[in-house]
């Protein structure tokens, strides 16, 4: 299916991997021009070439960390007029309620609920006099489910998800709509890292709390990024106008309710 985005700009934040990368390139491939931006310089650009010869995309690469204001406003500079927004950061570190400071939850505030309402702040207008708009928050399937060791993850991600739900309802006439897309366990860098820490601390190999974890999944496997990629795309397509203030869990049946 065409997506009918073809020709439109994103802001693809903290795409060099993961997630975001397989949102810019399922996005690249519909043939929309890329800002991307991720920290290590050198990662990103070897990303942003490789969607570049992979789908024929203009791909701009902005070195920067998105949770700063130098860097968004980098960001930006580089492009100031998105059509499509995609909001994405690293999550906050693991731990117990009873260790984390004020600092440690003023940081994940700022990383993952400020930041991409600042992006939010900065581009939703300008969508909205343009007639067309589409902003995609990618959070976790922890703010439906809390997890128990993610606490500054589940606090600051619910925090951005009421913060938009009433903006997602008033700019929907103007062809802008804001959802966010709730991961569940997807095989990144990121999931990998978890589970090298699970098996370290107790005890065991790598393979066996990969295996076990992916068991737990009713789908009995990981999510993929390209999967977590063209599911975003079609968030993001001409033909997904009439989807807001939308909170779509993408985690192999993880969360179990009967609706
Ligand atoms: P990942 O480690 O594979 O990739 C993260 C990407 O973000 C990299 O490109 C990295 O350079 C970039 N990045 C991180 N912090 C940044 C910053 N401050 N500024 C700019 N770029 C930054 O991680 P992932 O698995 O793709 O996770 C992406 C987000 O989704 C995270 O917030 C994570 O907590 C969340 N999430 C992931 C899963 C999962 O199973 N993978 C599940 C739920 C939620």
């Amino acid at each position: 299916m065409d997506m009918g985005i073809k020709g439109r700009k994103a802001i693809v934040c903290a795409a060099s991997k993961g997630l975001g990368r397989g949102c810019a390139e399922a996005l690249a491939a519909e043939g929309v021009e890329l800002t991307i931006c991720a920290r290590t310089a050198d990662v990103l650009e070897a990303a942003a070439a490789e969607i570049r010869k992979s789908t024929g995309a203009k791909v701009t690469a902005v070195a920067c960390d998105v949770t700063t204001e130098a860097g968004r406003k980098a960001l930006l500079a580089a492009c100031p007029n998105p059509d499509i927004l995609i909001n994405n950061a690293g999550g906050p570190p693991p731990g117990d309620f009873k260790d984390f400071s004020l600092a440690d939850w003023r940081a994940a505030v700022e990383g993952n609920m400020i930041t991409p309402i600042a992006l939010i702040h900065a581009t939703v207008y300008g969508m909205m006099e343009r007639g067309f708009g589409r902003i995609l928050n990618i959070t976790s399937y922890s703010v439906k489910s809390p997890i128990p060791t993610l606490e500054l993850s589940n606090g600051a991600r619910a925090g951005l998800t009421g913060a938009v739900s009433a903006l997602s309802r008033r700019t929907a006439a103007r062809n802008v709509t804001i959802n966010a897309l709730l991961p569940g366990p997807f095989e990144t860098d990121r999931l990998r890292a978890t589970s090298t820490k699970m098996a370290a601390s107790r005890g065991v190999s790598f393979e066996a709390v990969h295996d076990a974890r992916k068991k737990e999944v009713p789908a009995a496997r990981f999510g993929t990024t390209a999967e977590f990629g063209a599911t975003a795309a079609f968030l993001c397509s001409a033909h997904a106008g009439y989807i807001t203030g939308q909170n779509v869990v993408m985690d192999g049946g993880s969360f179990n309710s009967t609706m």
